[in-house]
């Protein structure tokens, strides 16, 4: 596919992925928008021009999407990658706000720039959507509840869209990255309602997260994905990214879910953890 003179908009590029990923399509040659909910700030000495948006907000979406058609008329791709997750943590540790806030920004935000685009490019005849998923919304793991449960929302919401937009020239994927070193785990949100009964396993879950993250893919491993479903001919519903996520994925798709199920509660000693500690230890040598 040809980039010239096509137009790009990346939510969340001040950093991490979204900021990879804005550079790629740089490179690639699209005329890039950023966003970050300081603005221009956020995208001094970038490559990119950077629009202020928030996109818990439905006025600023509006308003981002609004300035990027005013400059240049049109809006070829939109990378919806904007989003956040909560600290490990049982799923009774954090509030009802908590759990909104979470879906306001992973899943709702990427709703309402989606509905802010759609107009233009159903105007326009074409266009592309990349929302970006994880392997959390293929493979929920335990005490990351609300985190997995809105990348099951986009998983949902991308196939559908894909579906009903198709014969209008747009067209919708979801990106699944792995653990990608990124300013994430710095951004986690703390559960709101933390309870004695989690202490434990929640510092212990946390342990293992932060190993995985040590051993997680550049963002530029998830650049380059968003770039080659951007510019697939007949792109597909979902990629995943780098070698570790597509072994998650393969795991998911041809491992019986016993085992699957299995190898989470060993992994995270998971039964291990709810007996008492004497005859804990006892099965964990
Ligand atoms: P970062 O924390 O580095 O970047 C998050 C970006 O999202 C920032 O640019 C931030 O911009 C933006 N953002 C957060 N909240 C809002 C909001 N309300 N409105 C607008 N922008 C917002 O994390 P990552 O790069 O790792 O995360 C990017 C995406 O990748 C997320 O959707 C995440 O779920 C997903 N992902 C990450 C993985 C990882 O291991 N890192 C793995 C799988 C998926 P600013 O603060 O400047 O407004």
């Amino acid at each position: 596919m040809n980039t010239h003179n096509k137009i790009a908009l990346v939510t969340g590029a001040s950093s991490g992925i979204g900021e990879a990923t804005a550079l790629r399509l740089v490179k690639a040659g699209y005329k890039v928008y950023g966003t970050s909910r300081r603005g221009a700030q956020a995208g001094q000495a970038k490559p990119f021009e950077m629009l202020a948006l928030d996109v818990t907000q439905d006025e600023s979406a509006e308003a981002a999407v609004r300035t990027l058609i005013a400059r240049e008329g049109r809006i070829d791709l939109l990378v919806n990658n904007a989003g956040f997750g909560v600290a490990p943590a049982g799923a009774e540790e954090s509030s009802i706000a908590q759990a909104q806030a979470i879906f306001d920004t992973n899943f709702f935000g990427l709703v309402r720039m989606t509905r802010a685009v759609l107009p233009h490019m159903r105007r326009q005849g074409s266009g592309r959507i990349i929302n970006m998923g994880s392997v959390f919304g293929f493979l929920p793991m335990p005490y990351m509840a609300l985190y997995a449960a809105t990348k099951h929302a986009v998983e949902g919401y991308s196939e559908s869209l894909d579906h009903e937009l198709r014969t209008r020239g747009i067209r919708v994927s979801v990106i699944e990255p792995a653990n990608t070193n990124t300013q994430f785990d710095a951004n986690l949100l703390e559960p709101d309602e933390k309870l004695e009964a989690y202490r434990e396993a929640r510092a212990a879950v946390t342990q293992k997260m932060s190993e995985f993250v040590e051993q997680g893919d550049k963002p530029s491993v998830v650049a380059d994905t968003v770039l080659k479903a951007a510019l697939a001919v007949n792109p597909k519903l979902r990629y995943t990214a780098g070698p570790r996520a597509g072994g998650l994925q393969w795991l998911r798709r041809f491992m019986p879910a016993g085992l699957v199920d299995t190898g989470i509660r060993k992994n995270l000693q998971l039964d291990a953890r709810a007996l008492s500690p004497s005859r804990a230890t006892v099965l964990e040598k």
